[in-house]
């Protein structure tokens, strides 16, 4: 499945260097990782391609560079990526570096296929634009990302790092919807799940926290970005997730409503004359917390719950009951847990969902200690008590950083 046809997969002895790319459909975002210690050489982003005001905002990590930021039209994926690439040319970091082992490409939907991070051929691009109609706001970026990549160094291994791969090991159960079969395969219509790259580092992080191999451990893992889901992970094989044939489905968001009546949108349709693009955009884009009361940002509603505001705690109370509502399904789905760790900017940071998603659940082993749970840290923990059942962790996602390092067991399988 990941054998390589075109591009070759051997790297020399002081390529230990991995470009990180995360091409969204108006965004790159990269890092530069050299994987003799995992450090990072430099980080950026470029925002707003295709506009008149586009930005790029590089860090260099190394030889004491300052942050450089410059504005102005990007017209698309290819121009954001060669002025990326001067970036790091200024570094000393170019492209062209011989110790650049390999570029590792972030890509969303690798639908039933892609089960392994996958050496880039016009073979595996092909299956990849195959799979646009199930995720057309992110396949078509990633495909613009890896064909600018391919172009600017057409010697070089190129790997895809699949979102929905972790996933793939879901049994037919939890992965099938229970909709007309024929109809469902026909159109490959079942629950794929995303932010797997995620859920597998964290998955992962959370055994070794507890001195265990993945193995050993069933984890519930809370990714609650601005996009947010849960998974159960059963001995380092992801069982569940709460995302479907889109990231939609499942918790409730930033701007998404995750799980809702299908028959909403016939409603929408049928009786307040809603086209399918309409309820689509409301669904993503104007729903979950940013629906209900106006912010996505769980800074900003937590500051306005404290003034009294009671749109915000609506919201924070939604938000909450269907965490809860996951994490007792996971639990029941596992049967024994080890774990439930919380990762992404929401679950690293903010002290007070992860008390009010465990509140009440004593009698299933979990319990917050408030004074762990207050400490800030970039370093995963423990935010439970040493008598408590279930370990309750904050483990801090690292997506680039794993993209990285299956890019270069790829290429580099005897490692530095
Ligand atoms: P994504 O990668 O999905 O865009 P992130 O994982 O970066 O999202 O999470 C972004 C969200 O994290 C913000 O929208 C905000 O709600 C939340 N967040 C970030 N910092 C904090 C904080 N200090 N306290 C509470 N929430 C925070």
């Amino acid at each position: 499945m990941t054998t390589p046809t075109e591009s070759t997969t051997a790297v020399t002895a002081n390529a230990t260097r991995v470009l990180v790319l995360n091409s969204g459909s108006s965004s790159v975002k990269y890092q530069l990782l050299d994987m003799r210690d995992r450090s990072r050489l430099a980080v950026g982003l470029v925002e707003r391609i295709g506009e008149e005001t586009s930005r790029l905002v590089h860090t260099p990590l190394t030889g004491g560079a300052e942050k450089r930021e410059r504005t102005g039209p990007i017209a698309d994926h290819a121009a954001a990526l060669k002025a990326v690439a001067d970036e790091l040319t200024h570094d000393g970091l170019g492209l062209d570096s011989p110790e650049l082992a390999a570029i590792g490409h972030r890509v969303v939907h690798g639908g039933l296929r892609f089960t392994e991070p996958t050496v880039i051929t016009e073979e595996v691009l092909a299956e990849v634009e195959r799979l646009v109609p199930v995720a057309p706001l992110h396949n078509p970026a990633n495909i613009a990302g890896i064909r600018t990549a391919r172009a600017l160094r057409p010697d070089l291994p190129q790997v895809a790092v699949f979102d929905t791969a972790f996933h793939t090991t879901m049994p037919e159960s939890a992965a099938r919807y229970a909709i007309d079969v024929e109809t469902a395969d026909a159109h490959r219509i079942r629950r794929y799940g995303f932010h797997g790259t995620s859920h597998a580092y964290v998955s992962r992080r959370t055994a070794a926290l507890l001195g265990k191999e993945p193995s050993e451990v069933n984890v519930i893992v809370l990714h609650l970005g601005n996009g947010a889901s849960a998974s159960a992970v059963a001995g380092g094989r992801c069982v569940e997730t709460s995302m479907g044939l889109t990231p939609l489905e499942g918790l409730v968001m930033g701007t998404r409503s995750g799980d809702i009546d299908p028959a909403v949108t016939f409603h929408l349709k049928r009786v307040a004359g809603m086209s399918a693009d309409e309820i689509d955009e409301l669904l993503n884009k104007k729903s979950g917390l940013m629906g209900l009361c106006g912010d996505n940002d769980m800074r900003e509603i937590r500051r306005r719950i404290d003034e009294g505001d009671e749109r915000a705690r609506l919201a924070f109370d939604i938000y909450i009951h269907r965490l809860k509502k996951y994490i007792g399904a996971y639990y029941a789905v596992l049967g024994r847990v080890d774990a439930i760790a919380f990762t992404a900017g929401v679950g690293e940071n903010a002290a007070p969902v992860r008390e009010a998603a465990v509140a009440g659940l004593e009698e299933l082993g979990l319990v917050v200690d408030a004074d762990l749970n207050a400490v800030r840290s970039a370093e995963p923990r423990l935010i439970s008590p040493n008598y408590a059942r279930v370990a309750v962790a904050v483990v801090p996602t690292d997506e680039e950083l794993e993209i990285a390092q299956q890019t270069f067991a790829l290429v580099a399988p005897e490692g530095v």
